[in-house]
């Protein structure tokens, strides 16, 4: 019989659970469940006879996929894969797929949520600023960014995007203005909203150069991934621009340092929590819970990120 594994360190939202387990009765599929495991040796021996796993920010890496003899498929409920090793798992011949845009509004959402408590000095009833107006630069027109966008052009926002990938065609055709590289909407935009996923060329490529290029008044609110941004060029950026503002879902390592120095031009969420919805959790596992359907009796890849 197939068996699937959820193993979830931080778990998902119980009504989650028993939607995948409905999926996996219904298939035929045995499901077994690892919540909140504190040692990786409980993953190891949790992986050891299953066919698939399902996972949310949890490591899959070389050992995981070593001791997983008979496992066919990861399915990271979620968009960001960068905690699986990709080659590994082509090299165990295990097939990777995320669920894309499942989690999207739950994270454009939070994007806002961030952006009036830090206008409105963290609701300390002193008098704030305004959205409406502003300039707002959307780099990387995902999933995410589209949803941001549709959520800023409700504030009154300016809505302006760059995607490496993505046409303008498809930018303009929001209603959003679609520039020509990160430099150009970093130079436009005194609010950048950070969707780029943490890839090698994406990784510390926020740096000083790049922010410093800001005009004044300039936000940074990063949902993508902590690793996307300098860390150095960060401090320095605080040091020599006292308008700056960085806001974060994903605490850099030296958040403890930059509250304390940069007070209330500093916020990070105290856990990452973009996607901690209870409709987000569980559109993400029901969706992955299909695709391992779909991929086991049918062959289906669709949303396979490592091919
Ligand atoms: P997505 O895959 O739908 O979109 C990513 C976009 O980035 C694509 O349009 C792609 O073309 C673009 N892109 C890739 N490299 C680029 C580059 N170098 N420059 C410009 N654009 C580039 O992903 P998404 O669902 O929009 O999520 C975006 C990122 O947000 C994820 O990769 C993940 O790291 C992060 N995320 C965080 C949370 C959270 O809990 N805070 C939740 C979901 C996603």
């Amino acid at each position: 019989m197939t068996k699937v594994l959820i193993a979830t360190d931080k778990p998902f939202a119980a009504v989650a659970v028993q939607g995948i387990r409905e999926i996996m009765e219904a298939a035929g599929f045995e499901l077994a469940l690892l919540e909140k495991y504190t040692e990786k040796a409980q993953l190891l021996d949790a992986v050891k006879d299953v066919d698939a796993i399902i996972i949310r920010s949890d490591i899959i890496d070389a050992e995981v996929l070593e001791a997983a003899k008979n496992l066919k498929i990861v399915v990271r409920a979620g968009a960001g894969y960068d905690n699986v090793d990709l080659d590994a798992a082509t090299a165990h011949n295990v097939c990777v797929m995320n669920t894309p845009g499942q989690n999207a509004n739950a994270v454009a959402e939070l994007v806002f949520g961030m952006l009036v408590y830090s206008i409105r000095n963290h609701f300390n009833g002193t008098s704030g600023t305004e959205l409406l107006t502003k300039k707002l630069g959307i780099l990387a027109y995902g999933n995410v960014g589209r949803n941001v966008a549709r959520i800023a052009k409700g504030f009154g926002m300016k809505v302006y995007a760059y995607d490496a990938f993505c046409p303008a065609a498809i930018i303009e055709n929001d209603g959003v203005k679609a520039l020509g590289s990160t430099e150009e909407l970093f130079e436009k935009c005194q609010v950048v909203s950070l969707h780029i996923p943490a890839t090698p060329e994406t990784k510390n490529s926020i740096n000083f150069d790049l922010m410093s290029k800001m005009p004044k008044g300039a936000t940074i609110v990063n949902t993508a991934r902590k690793e996307v941004v300098d860390e150095a060029g960060l401090v320095k950026m605080f040091e020599e621009r006292p308008d700056f503002v960085y806001l974060t879902d994903i605490k850099p390592s030296n958040d403890a340092e930059l509250a304390e120095k940069y007070g209330a031009r500093y916020f990070g969420t105290p856990k990452k929590m973009g996607a901690q919805t209870a409709e987000a959790n569980i559109n993400a596992g029901i969706a992955a819970a299909k695709q391992i359907v779909e991929f086991i009796a049918n062959g289906v890849r669709k949303y396979q990120v490592n091919k």
